[in-house]
Parts: structure tokens; sequence; C-alpha cells
């Protein structure tokens, strides 16, 4: 067997020009055909694409090549994530513009991108540091900030020292600076944020109606919205009549449980409530260590909570008993009201915290009998509570509420932990925010037909802090819009996942010049039907996009609630047991990969080495084996491409005639195919040996498996090895006598099963096995061919009883395939349970087999 590799390098340059020249993927809406929006997360331009894109990008072509074969209208657009920081920080360190540095980054990674063969619709490519593309960010700005969705306010932030700049929650990671990795500190700022709390509740419900979206992300958004229901209440400070601190519970029913309360460090009130210098002095310390922790370190669980005792104490509304009162880091004063009621007996932080400080446990909740555990927060009756006692909890809850209510001391209350996204950036390398400010009018968006507001080029960057728009006073200085005076011009720039919230909208319609969004264009192609990408963003652009197309949808510019259908979060991909970066020295270069082994061998790997949503582990092995395979295919469609061939102009000559490629679907997954011929014929022939119905049968087996391991959970490796065994029995087949079959079989059923490896190896491995596909004389793309489906009736397995003989005396029965091959009927007949006995101690001297009748087993005797 030779060794050789196919010409894989002539012939992706081939196909690549082909489907390029051709325009085979450029797409428009046709609403008389159903659409498949396939989108993978659009990569940030850092200059070359690494293994995690190939991965990603190998996923989504699979999916969108798949379905145009079924025939859905399929859009799968390409673009660039691409402002942010590393653009500026290049410039910083080589002096070389953002602009330029971006610029040249794209087409460094576009060339990448075209060697893989991705069936991209390249008309359709958005890059988002193109005014064209920001203006409509910037009117979407303003529209958000008539209706209150923007605001400006000062507050305390999270502020990265090294990329000197204003993070949002979700930016923050473990303490830390989600892009850079830096510790992050708190600053007093004046910044602008985006109201996602106002759609917090439908964010929330939303996620219980996306079937579509990983359980687990779904889970990590519900988590970071964090809505919990229950009550607010003040405790009076004792001895300080009027003053009081207000708190937050979701379990007013265990306020008879409550032995002492906590403030936050930060919250205004413990200035208040300080009675010396000395205690004062001890607070003050207290802050700063706790400033030092991230909001994460604070509520961790499993850490031990610090936490300071004032002199003041305050009154348990229901039993009037004064109570101590701390200050502790595990309460935030971004969640609640900033203070809280502590109940050892059913909270774990609480009974940790009274441990450590040796406060009273009381429990109100009856613990079930054998209970050893520590704080308790399963169900069960209520006890020490007073007027609570013999209540469930949930009965307690309502009664503790209606309570307070009737004593004017407190309401129901809805919290989120959700916080509102800041979106201001005291960066340049950004999409800058439309507003000035005039001395008279105060703060003024810029006006509608002035927009863009263009970020300019001319501009110093040092690095040094401070926003460098404000050092260009060509962009600083302009008019106030509404009086027109003389007035300055907002410098901080927007996060740049504002331009990731929108752009697959953009991809809709991406020359649309009278709006974000062409209508009709939205109506037809939105939401995303299937997107794909990293698991690292659940909470930072899954969450931001879903808000801003809520906020689009009430604006009027988009019908949909939700902007991706479905969600596919692939894993990483590992070298050595590590995440492949620069810094670990664990990189592959796909360039290098394509460049020994081909595309083709590239992407089947990266498909074929793991699931899609578990963690990929590099291995060269792995790489060779997907060479050796596509080889193995080559060679065997080559071999037998003259046989094709004939087979195929034989059919047209008019022994049958096959079915015009069918036109594509109307609806759903449901489109025809040119193989669905009936029973056991094929190729215009009928199959009638039992070896050739057996090979026939593998072939649809083969088919059905993989149609539905890439149409439910993604199964692209089990698909694959499926093919690999469809190729397995190929290659038996062939080999086998040709004089067993009768005439015209032999050349239908090998036609047949090497259309079908092609057809289905297509989405997966497509320069490939388009060039096969044209060798044995296709004319047309192979990806405007349908989709094979499984022959229902080849799959069926007929079966029959056959009887089981020992020296001609019936001794049991066996059912069996009809026409199943002799051998197997044979081998099954000497293991039968109750053939064995009669064969103890005798020699066989040989088995006759009536095919589909019986078995006899003549002994010497
Ligand atoms: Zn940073
Ligand atoms: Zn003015």
């Amino acid at each position: 067997m030779s060794s050789e590799r196919y010409p894989f390098s002539e012939i992706e340059a081939k196909w690549q020009g082909i489907w390029e020249s051709s325009k085979q993927f450029r797409v428009d809406e046709d609403p008389s055909r159903p659409k498949f929006y396939c989108l993978e997360m659009f990569p940030y331009p850092s200059g070359r694409i690494h293994m995690g894109h190939v991965r990603v990008y190998a996923i989504g072509d699979l999916l969108a090549r798949y379905k145009w074969m079924r025939g859905f209208n399929v859009l799968h657009p390409m673009g660039w994530d691409a402002f942010g920081l590393p653009a500026e920080n290049a410039a910083i360190e080589h002096g070389v513009h953002p602009a330029i540095w971006t610029y040249e980054n794209i087409d460094n990674m576009r060339a990448q991108l075209r060697k893989m063969g991705i069936s991209y619709d390249w008309d359709r490519e958005v890059t988002t540091c193109d005014p064209d593309y920001y203006k409509w960010e910037q009117l979407i700005f303003i529209r958000m900030l008539e209706r209150g969705l923007a605001y400006r306010r000062r507050s305390t932030v999270n502020w990265c020292p090294s990329c000197q700049t204003v993070l949002a929650n979700e930016q923050v990671e473990a303490g830390r600076c989600w892009r850079c990795d830096s510790e992050v500190t708190k600053r007093d700022i004046d910044g602008w944020f985006f109201k996602i709390t106002a759609y917090a509740e439908e964010l929330l419900a939303w996620c219980d109606r996306l079937p579509g979206w990983p359980e687990r992300v779904m889970t990590m958004q519900r988590n970071w919205i964090g809505k919990s229901e229950g009550a607010e209440f003040d405790l009076p400070v004792a001895g300080r009549s009027g003053l009081a601190l207000r708190i937050f519970t979701t379990r007013p029913d265990t306020a008879f449980g409550m032995t002492y309360a906590v403030l936050a460090p930060e919250h205004p009130l413990v200035d208040a409530l300080l009675t010396d210098p000395a205690e004062r002095a001890a607070v003050e310390q207290f802050r700063a260590e706790v400033a030092r922790q991230s909001e994460l370190e604070r509520t961790a669980e499993d850490r031990p909570k610090r936490g300071l005792r004032l002199q003041a104490q305050v009154v348990n509304p229901f039993n009037g008993a004064a109570i101590p009162l701390f200050v502790a880091d595990y309460v935030l004063m971004t969640y609640g009201t900033g203070a809280i009621m502590a109940v050892p007996g059913e909270d774990q932080r609480d009974w940790d915290f009274a441990r450590q400080h040796e406060l009273p446990i009381i429990e109100t909740v009856k613990r079930p009998a054998g209970w050893r555990g520590e704080a308790y927060t399963g169900d069960g009756v209520k006890i020490n509570s007073g007027f609570l006692d013999g209540l469930t909890i949930t009965e307690a809850k309502r009664r503790a509420i209606d309570w307070l209510v009737q004593q004017g001391l407190g309401t129901a209350k809805i919290n989120y932990r959700l916080r509102d996204w800041g979106i201001s950036r005291q960066r340049y390398w950004g999409a800058p925010i439309p507003v000035v400010y005039c001395p008279v009018d105060g703060m003024v968006p810029e006006k509608e037909e002035n927009l863009p507001v263009v970020l300019p080029e001319d501009v110093q960057l040092s690095g040094k802090g401070g926003s460098p728009l404000a050092e260009v006073a060509s962009f600083v200085n302009t008019t106030c819009p509404r009086c027109g005076g003389r007035a300055r011009r907002e410098t901080d720039t927007m996060d740049t996942f504002v331009e990731s919230s929108w752009y697959f909208l953009r991809y809709c319609s991406p020359h649309y010049d009278r709006g974000m969004v062409e209508p009709a264009a939205a109506d037809y192609w939105m939401p995303v039907d299937q997107y794909i990408g990293g698991i690292e963003h659940a909470v930072l652009h899954l969450l931001y996009a879903r808000f801003y197309t809520k906020v689009l949808r009430d604006l009027g510019l988009v019908k949909v609630d939700e902007p991706f259908q479905a969600l596919l979060s692939q894993g990483m991909v590992i070298k050595d047991g590590a995440k492949m970066s620069k810094s670990k020295g664990n990189v592959v270069d796909p360039d290098d990969l394509i460049r020994t082994f081909g595309a083709d061998t590239a992407r089947l790997f990266s498909l074929f080495a793991a699931p899609p949503e578990k963690d990929l582990d590099w291995n060269e092995h792995g790489v060779e084996g997907a060479s050796r395979f596509l080889n193995r295919v080559w060679r065997i469609v080559l071999q037998h491409a003259e046989e094709v061939r004939t087979a195929l102009l034989l059919e047209i000559g008019g022994i049958e005639t096959p079915p015009p490629i069918a036109p594509p679907a109307r609806a759903g997954a449901t489109a025809r195919s040119s193989n669905s011929h009936s029973g056991g014929r094929t190729g215009g022939a009928t199959i009638s040996s039992s070896e050739g119905k057996v090979f026939r049968r593998t072939i649809h087996e083969t088919i059905a498996r993989v149609t539905e391991d890439i149409e439910r959970d993604f199964h692209f490796n089990t698909a694959i090895s499926a093919i690999m065994e469809l190729v397995n029995a190929l290659y038996t087949f062939e080999a086998g006598s040709p004089d067993l079959l009768p005439a015209g079989e032999r050349a239908a059923l090998l036609r047949e099963a090497i259309e079908t490896v092609v057809l289905l190896l297509g989405p997966f491995s497509p320069h490939v096995t388009e060039e096969l596909w044209q060798q044995v004389g296709h004319t047309e793309s192979l990806f405007k061919r349908p989709w094979p489906i499984a022959d229902t009736a080849a799959l069926a397995r007929q079966e029959v009883t056959v009887v089981l003989q020992v020296d001609g005396k019936v001794r049991s029965r066996l059912t069996v395939e009809v026409d199943a091959v002799e051998a197997r009927v044979q081998e099954l007949a000497l293991a039968d349970d109750k053939v064995r006995p009669w064969l103890q101690g005798r020699a066989i001297e040989r088995v006759v087999v009536v095919p589909n009748r019986l078995v006899n087993v003549v002994t010497r005797s």
C-alpha cells in the first residue's frame, strides 16, 4: 500500500478558488426557503489564528455545510471584534497606530482562515472599529440615554491598574482582570452604565425558555442574575432613636433566630455609629484590610470570615432583644442593603462567623431525626419562633412579612445580584461615547446627523492613565448641539463588549446605510440558529448580547426576544495538560499543520479527537491518524473512480434515470434525497445476493448513524468513527471475490458506497471530498447535493427461524437474519445452549446448512 499522501495542497487551493469565484456560499434572503443562521463567535484580531480557532471554525463549518446539504439557506458570516486593548498596548510598545496594527492583523487572519476553506459569506465581513459600524451603536446609545437605559454616575468601580481602565463586574474573575489577570482594585469615578438590571427579570425568565443552550451556561447566568425574594425591614439601633439599620433577608421566617447583625464595612451608617476615636481607628484599619480583597474572596464559602464588633447594638423587632452589631467582610455593600440579620442556625456563613466569635446559635427549624450538621437550610416546622411556631417555612415567611407590613416595619422585596453594566473605558481604541458637556446645557447627546463621532487618528498613547482622547484638542473641543456654544466631548470610549452585543445583527445586512439593520433582513435571519463559542463568555458576552437584543427589540429594531436559539460551548485545546498559550510554549501553529497535512486533516482531527464540549488534547498521532484515513479514502475512491463514472453514465444512459437533485426543503430538516431508492435497489440495480444486502445495510446504517450523531448532541467524533467503519467495510467488500455477486450488483454497490462516504465526509473535510466527487464524474458541487437519507428498506433486518438438528434430531431453534451468511449461522448453531450438550464428547464430522431453514450437525459415531 502506498504511503504517499494525496496532493492536498493543490486540491485545497483549487477548491478554495472555485468556491470563492463561484460565490458558492454567498446568500440572500429567500423567504421561499428555510434559513439557518450558523455563527461562531468572531475573533479578536490578535494577528494569528490558533488551534482554538481551528476547532471552533471547523465545528461551525461542519454544521453550515451540513445544513446546506439539508436544503437550508445558510447564513455563515465572519468578522472582527476589532476594538480593544491589545492594539493600544502594541501601539505603546512598538509605536504602531492601533488602526494599522488591527487592519494588518485582520489581513493576516483572513488569509489564514481562507486556507482553512470555511464556507463564509465574505461579502458580509464586519469590522467593529469601522465608523460605519460603530455609528449605529452610537445612535442606539443616544436612544438608550433618552429612555434612561444609559446613564452616568459616580460610583465605586473595579479598576485594573495594568489596563488603566474600569472593568464591569462580569470582567472581574476571582478578583482579577479578565484580560490581563492583574489584581483589580476599587476606584471612585464618574462613568457610564447600561441599565441591564431593568431586564433582570426577563433575562432570568428566558433562561428557562432556551432549551438549545447548555444547562451549565444557563445556570451560570441564573446565578449571576441572582434573584432572591424576601423581606426588607429595619433594625433600630439601641438607644439611638431615629437611627435604624435596613436589612434584606430571603428568610424572614428565621428572624427569631437572629443573634447578631452585620454591616458591610463600606456601609454609610458605620461612621454614624462609632463612639470614640479608638473604635474609629479600629474600623479604619479593618476597612483598609477588607479593601484589599475581591468580592469573590470576601464571599467565598470556604474561607474564614473576618469581623469587628462595634460598641453599638441593634434591636430585633420580632422579640425586642438587643443584639451585637458587627462590620464583617462577608457582607457586601453591592448586594441587598449592605446589611444583614445573622441567623447562624439556618445560614452556614453566619454559623461559621458565630462559632468564631462565640455568639449564640438558635435553631428556628426543627431538624430531621439524626441531624448532625451545622446550619440547617432544609424544610421543617418552625420552633423557638414566637407566633411563627408550628408553621412550615413557606407559611412562616408569608406570616412574618405580613406582620412586618402591619407593624409598619418593612415590606416584601425582590433583590438581584446583577448590577448595571459599566461601559465607559478610559482608553483610546474604542467607540467614542456620543455626548458633549456644555457649560450651559450640561450633558447633551450629539445630534443624530452628526454621527458617527469618529475616533480621531492623531493621538499620543502613553499608557500613563487618563483617557488619551482628553489630550486630543481637535476632538475634545466642540460645539454644543443644543446652544451652539463651546462644549467638551466625552473622552471615555465604550466597552468593546458593546460592539460584540450586536454584530450578529449587522451580518444580516452589513452594507445597509439607513440604520443598524435592514428590517426585512433581520426578520428573515434572526435569531441565530446555532451559536458556537467558549464557555468563558457565559456571563460576559452571552449575557450582554441577550440584554442588548432586548433593548433593540424594545426600540423596534428587531422582533426577536433572544439573539441565539441554540448555543454550543466548545472545550479548550490543550497540549501536555495545559491550555495552549505562548507563555507555556505549547502552541501548535495551524499554518504549520495545514502546510504539513492539509486543512482537511486539521479539521478532521479537531472534530475527531474529542466531543465538542470537552477539552481537546492535542496529539501528533491523532493528526497522523486523521491524515492516514483521508489518504485511505483517497486511494479507494480513485481506484474505483472509473467504475463509478461508468455506473453514473449508464444510469443517465437509461438503465434507470436517477431522480433529479431534490429541490430544497420547505421546512425543517425534511429535505428529500435522491438516494431514497426503494427497497433493495440501488443505482439502477436490484440487490439480490445476501452479501450485497448486508453491505448495503452497512451503507445505510452509516448514513443513519452519522445523521443522528450530527443532529443530536453534536457527536461529531462518533460520526467520524462510523464513516471510518464504512470505509473499512468498503475495503473488505471490494477485496471480496467479484464473481460471488450477480452482474451489476458490484458496480452499483461500489458506486453507492463511494458516493455515500464522500457525501458523509464532505462537511468534515470539504476539499478532498469535493475533489473526489468530481473525480467520480459529478459536475456539480458536493455541497449542492442533498444529504443522503438512510433507506429504511435497506436497514430492515428480516428474520427467520432456523431449526437446529444434531444427527437429524431437532434439538433447538435459532432466529437469524434472512440470508444470513452460512458461516455465521453455523457458528451460532454450534454455540447454542441446547445443542452443545448433544455434542459433548463427540467429534463433528460435518455441518449441513440449508439457508433460511435448518442446520444439521452430523457427528462421528
Ligand atoms: Zn487588566
Ligand atoms: Zn449648550
